[in-house]
């Protein structure tokens, strides 16, 4: 009996939970087994409907997350998934101008790729995420809790991950949370594209610049235009709101 409870004190260390949702069988079968090979715990959909329900039960730590699928697409999916519980979403898209045209929308995604692509960029771009969201959960686990960022009429606990202006909850994804955090620890200051990859997403590489572009967009849907400014071909700055009632 003590070896049993010894071993499963052991077995109780939580492993990676990825769900994949990919209604291609040849592409989801060979994430699944790569991702497999991580020591991860892998589950597979194959339809944005299943993948929702999925999701509520299996509390994926990250989803790879296909854009074309039957039922709803997954944009809906990353939609509704993000709506109940915050988790990264890896997207893949078919085309370059796919990935594109998400960015534009501003979706919750954090990170994309076009097909083809290499299971070993896969696993890496994943690890960065996880790591990311390792980052985040200790920094709330954290006992002393750090100050909130009162900027005006924007508030940020960051022990709570909660984000509020003009008194108003805003709901953000992982990913928008910390390059808001980033963003507003050097008000004023214009941060690269580039600076803020590696900062927020762990890339040494600017290939995904794009990507931090689709969330300073989905940052501005959600907190309003007022906040981030683009300074263009160099990157982005925090303005600090007015605080309303400081105003005459
Ligand atoms: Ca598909």
């Amino acid at each position: 009996m003590c070896h049993c409870s010894v071993m499963n004190v052991a077995a109780s260390t939580p492993r990676t939970r990825v769900l994949v949702v990919e209604d291609e069988p040849v592409i989801a079968t060979a994430v699944a087994q790569r991702l497999s090979a991580e020591g991860w715990d892998v589950q597979v959909c194959h339809d944005g409907l299943t993948a929702v329900d999925v999701a509520r039960g299996f509390q994926p730590d990250v989803i790879v997350l296909d854009v074309m699928l039957p039922g709803i697409d997954g944009l809906e999916v990353c939609r509704r998934v993000q709506a109940e519980r915050p988790v990264p979403v890896l997207m893949l898209t078919a085309r370059d101008d796919e990935t594109d045209m998400l960015i534009g929308l501003g979706v919750g995604a954090d990170d994309y790729m076009t097909k083809p692509f290499s299971q070993r960029e896969l696993v890496a771009r994943l690890k960065a995420l996880l790591r990311r969201m390792g980052r985040s959960v200790s920094a709330s686990g954290t006992p002393d809790a750090e100050p909130a960022i009162v900027m005006g009429d924007l508030v940020i606990d960051k022990s709570q991950r909660r984000v509020t202006r003009k008194d108003e909850e805003v709901h953000l994804t992982p990913t928008e949370f910390e390059l808001l955090v980033a963003l507003c620890a050097a008000p004023r200051t214009v941060l690269t594209r580039e600076k803020l990859l590696a900062q927020v997403w762990d890339w040494a590489d600017a290939s995904g610049t794009r990507t931090v572009d689709s969330h300073v967009k989905a940052l501005r849907r959600k907190l309003g235009p007022d906040l981030i400014r683009t300074v263009h071909g160099v990157g982005y700055a925090l303005e600090p709101p007015h605080e309303p009632t400081m105003e005459q």
